[in-house]
């Protein structure tokens, strides 16, 4: 084959793990469609944007990214440019893409994944762009996936969302709730551990739903207590929990379970009950608080991390000192916060934004300056202590040293010449950070 017949693709992730999932899932179909890998988009014939629609920075990011590509279409006449992803599955940010960058080929949003071979043949031979937003979903479940890690992977148990959280457009870009069936989860987890890897990740929008709409009598838990018994596997994580249906049988399963990791990313939005009630989340801080009661007393030691919108619609500075009082009795190991930001369709984007930009920006300095101190505190308090970690390889900013993470999803670099990628190692924690900690090996 000489090098014009090689067809090269470059792909650009934006979002979630979902979307990270999305993009193996797209690598192995181009792969078996004979196009190979870059990892630069000067070098290729087609280039794929997976988007994200949670917020309004990504969605940006796409016309930034979209706007470096003109370029090179200008170079390369025959480049097929394709955006998906869940930006693309609203209709009008679609078609605001195909009009406004009169260069992309392909817009296809979540639900056409399966189409996305036939997709990309249709525009490589159409003049006009292809546009596929349709609402049916095919079954995903036996699309190849070319997994980016080779000891560690996301398994996918749930698609979609049923919870309607005022401020969120995922129930709308990535439909309502369909769960995969048992067996399907199963034998995948098992594929993956004899081609050795070592560690999973279920992945939902809310893992606790796994089940309910399969009417069988089966959950989340049986799922993990089913995984957690696969030869081979070492390390089980899963995200994301919705708090409201986050159960105490579920907690205990974690507890006994050999391979459960000990991490909870709950996702608590805010301390004000006010605001849970205008967000929908269905929960109250003090239920809240008592979850977070129960995994410290069930699992000691469990790692427990959050999610925090700073300035919802009506958010008051005595609502935003509640979320500051939650924070401090949580203590969380670490909580991500971002600005609230209006979505198109969602009940919160009809409600009256109270604040201003500088206001919410001095909110989330100062919700960060209180979480920063107990994430440094917790780290703190881990020196000393040894700990087990998931080699992922080199450190990024210095080669001399390795990283790996905890069972309770830690990052800790330590000083050793060689790659000890996918290996376990045992080490005395010496130096605490703010977002990592410092090792020896014992
Ligand atoms: N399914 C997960 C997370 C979905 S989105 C869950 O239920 O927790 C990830 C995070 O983005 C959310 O937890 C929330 O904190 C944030 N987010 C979602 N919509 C947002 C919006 N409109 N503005 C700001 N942050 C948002
Ligand atoms: Fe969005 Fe709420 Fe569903 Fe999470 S549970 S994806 S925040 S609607």
């Amino acid at each position: 084959m000489n090098n014009s017949t090689l067809k090269k693709y470059f792909q650009v992730t934006l979002g979630c793990q979902m979307n990270e999932h999305d993009s193996e899932v797209i690598a192995a179909m181009l792969e078996s469609k004979g196009y190979n890998p870059v990892s630069s988009a000067e070098d290729a014939d087609l280039i794929i944007i997976n988007t994200c629609a949670v917020r309004k920075k990504p969605e940006d990011k796409v016309a930034s990214l979209l706007g470096k590509y003109a370029a090179l279409k200008e170079i390369n006449k025959n480049l097929i440019i394709a955006v998906g992803g869940c930006m693309t599955q609203q209709s009008d940010a679609a078609h605001y893409i195909k009009d406004r960058f009169h260069f992309v080929d392909l817009v296809f949003g979540t639900h056409a994944l399966p189409r996305l071979p036939e997709l990309i043949d249709q525009a490589s031979e159409s003049k006009s762009a292809i546009l596929d937003i349709s609402e049916d979903y095919l079954d995903r479940d036996k699309l190849p996936v070319s997994h980016g890690s080779s000891f560690k992977a996301w398994l996918p148990i749930i698609y979609g969302c049923n919870n309607y959280c005022s401020y969120c457009v995922v129930p709308f870009v990535r439909g309502s709730e369909r769960s995969r069936p048992f067996h399907d989860i199963i034998n995948d987890a098992k594929q993956l551990a004899e081609n050795g890897y070592l560690e999973i990740t279920l992945l939902g929008q809310n893992v606790n739903s796994y089940g309910n709409d399969l009417n069988n009598g089966v959950g989340f838990t049986d799922l993990l207590k089913e995984i957690n018994s696969i030869e081979g596997l070492r390390r089980i994580r899963f995200m994301t929990s919705h708090p409201k249906d986050l159960s105490v049988k579920l907690i205990e399963t974690i507890a006994m379970g050999e391979l459960l990791c000990e991490h909870f990313h709950l996702p608590v939005q805010s301390g004000s009950n006010r605001i849970l009630g205008l967000m929908n989340r269905k929960y109250t801080k003090e239920k809240y608080l008592n979850l977070i009661k129960e995994i410290k007393d069930m699992i000691p030691g469990a790692s427990i991390t959050s999610d925090i919108i700073i300035g919802f619609p009506g958010e008051n500075e005595s609502d935003f000192q509640e979320t500051l009082n939650l924070v401090q009795e949580a203590r969380f190991d670490n909580a991500f916060s971002f600005i609230y930001s209006p979505r198109n369709n969602t009940a919160a984007a009809k409600m009256k934004e109270t604040l201003s930009h500088a206001e919410k920006e001095d909110r989330l300095l100062r919700f960060n300056e209180v979480q920063h101190k107990i994430s440094k505190e917790i780290n703190l308090s881990l020196v000393g202590s040894t700990a087990e970690l998931l080699v992922e390889g080199p450190s990024k900013n210095n080669p001399e040293q390795q990283t790996g993470r905890t069972r309770t999803n830690k990052l800790v670099h330590f000083s050793h010449s060689e790659d000890l990628t996918a290996n376990f190692a045992e080490v005395i924690i010496t130096e605490a950070r703010t977002w990592n900690l410092v090792g020896e090996l014992e």
